[in-house]
């Protein structure tokens, strides 16, 4: 295979056969594809597409650049859900202790930062010892003890994803519909799942910015996920503001704790209930939509999600307990009176990945104590000098209206955002 020859066939809007695909893929993982060539690869993939042929060939490929997790006949239901990435979004820090309460095991598989969307991986790492890097044998160890493990890739599972979505992260090359199939699905595929649930983000701080985009998405996720015999659904949910309140690493896993500590954040709790409802009932572990919700909300009011996660975090090497760094703050106020419009959710994604807590580069060193905390949500009522939110690290490094600039007030009363959009 001549690389060259591969990039120019889809930088001229052609199709790969399914064989050329794999080929490809497997090129790469061998290391005879460099990186240079992919990021062209997946530029062009970016600007012209690939049909639904070479979607699929795509994810069997990744799929079968490593390796499976196994489980044996007497295993309890498998699920799991996964994001598309948003800013501030945590569900999965808290859905998944709290579905180990409710008699499924959740094997999740995570990623990290991907532009100026948060990972799962890089917040858990915030927690003082806390692994991301668990083999077969430890994933399974935690998994039976706990009933929840979240960690990445191993070596030898989806070799493809963990080299590819760290080069998309730096190459502009995120927001593709079959990228982004090939990446989640051959992870979750990887695990054997039962049931999975999409939480699809559409809005300013989304890869698809309408929730048209998103429903193109979702239906490609979907049809994938259940040509793999995998009960999957997926529900398009609003990302057009920070869900909850905290956006950054530590101040994101002190929210987390918090809502399993029954003090959540009311989006953060509508988004992650309804995703649990539905793969309690998708697996039949509950019989109804209340009857699921009732054994979530319990978890939480024992404290057992809580200690699910203490759980999950130690037999991982890290400590929940042990103090996590959190830098200094200062509020933004609101310059004048208004009623809060509209927030440019992405601006505050790149702002925080700005102040140190994110990715530029392959490879760069997060800051884990940085971070936003939001103080209004759209359809807020303030008035002159109440802060629009709170900033956590060096201000010095962000433009001097990339915060408040990000914030659109208005004279008018304005209605709240509905959450969950489909
Ligand atoms: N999450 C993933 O795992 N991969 C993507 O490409 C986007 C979001």
């Amino acid at each position: 295979m001549n690389p060259a020859e591969v990039i120019a066939l889809k930088r001229d809007g052609g199709a790969h056969s399914p064989a050329e695909i794999s080929a490809w893929i497997a090129a790469y993982v061998r290391g005879e594809v460099g990186d240079e060539q992919m990021a062209a690869w997946a530029m062009a993939v970016y600007l012209n597409g690939m049909n639904a042929e070479e979607s699929a060939a795509l994810t069997a490929a990744m799929i079968a650049s490593g390796e499976t997790l196994k489980r044996g006949a007497d295993s309890k239901p498998r699920v799991d859900k996964h994001s598309t990435g948003g800013v501030g979004d945590k569900v999965s820090i808290v859905l998944a202790p709290l579905l180990a309460c409710c008699g499924v095991d959740v094997p999740m598989i995570s990623g990290r930062g991907l532009g100026a969307s948060g990972g799962t991986l890089d917040k858990l790492e915030s927690i003082p010892g806390f692994r991301a890097d668990l083999d077969f044998a430890e994933i399974d160890a935690v998994l039976a003890e706990v009933g929840c493990v979240i960690t990445g890739t191993t070596a030898d599972m989806v070799p493809a994803d963990r080299r590819l979505y760290a080069l998309r992260d730096v190459t502009g090359t995120v927001p593709s519909v079959p990228l982004i199939v090939g990446s989640i699905l051959s992870k979750k595929i990887a695990e054997d799942l039962d049931a999975l649930v999409l939480d699809v983000k559409a809005g300013s701080g989304a890869f698809m910015k309408t929730p048209e985009q998103a429903r193109v998405l979702a239906d490609a996720l979907v049809e994938a996920g259940e040509a793999y015999g995998v009960s999957t659904s997926a529900r398009i949910t609003d990302m057009s503001q920070p869900l909850g309140r905290a956006v950054g690493h530590t101040l994101e896993i002190d929210e987390s704790v918090a809502a399993l500590e029954g003090r959540g954040p009311e989006d953060l709790m509508q988004v992650t209930m309804a995703f649990g409802i539905d793969l309690l009932t998708a697996t039949g572990v509950a019989g109804t939509r209340s009857e699921a919700l009732e054994s979530l909300e319990a978890a939480v009011r024992s404290g057992a999600g809580r200690e699910a996660l203490a759980k999950m975090v130690a037999a991982q090497g890290g400590d929940l307990d042990a103090p996590r760094a959190v830098a200094e703050a200062s509020d933004v106020p609101a310059e004048r009176s208004g009623h809060v419009a509209a927030i440019d959710c992405e601006a505050l994604g790149l702002a925080a990945l700005e102040l140190g807590g994110g990715r530029k580069h392959q490879g760069d060193i997060i800051d884990h104590s940085v971070g936003l905390e939001m103080c209004v949500r759209v359809g807020d009522a303030i008035d002159a000098g109440d802060p629009l939110l709170r900033v956590y690290g060096d201000r010095a490094s962000l433009a001097p209206d990339a915060l408040a600039g990000a914030i659109r007030l208005e004279e008018a009363p304005v209605d709240p955002l509905p959450l969950i959009l489909e």
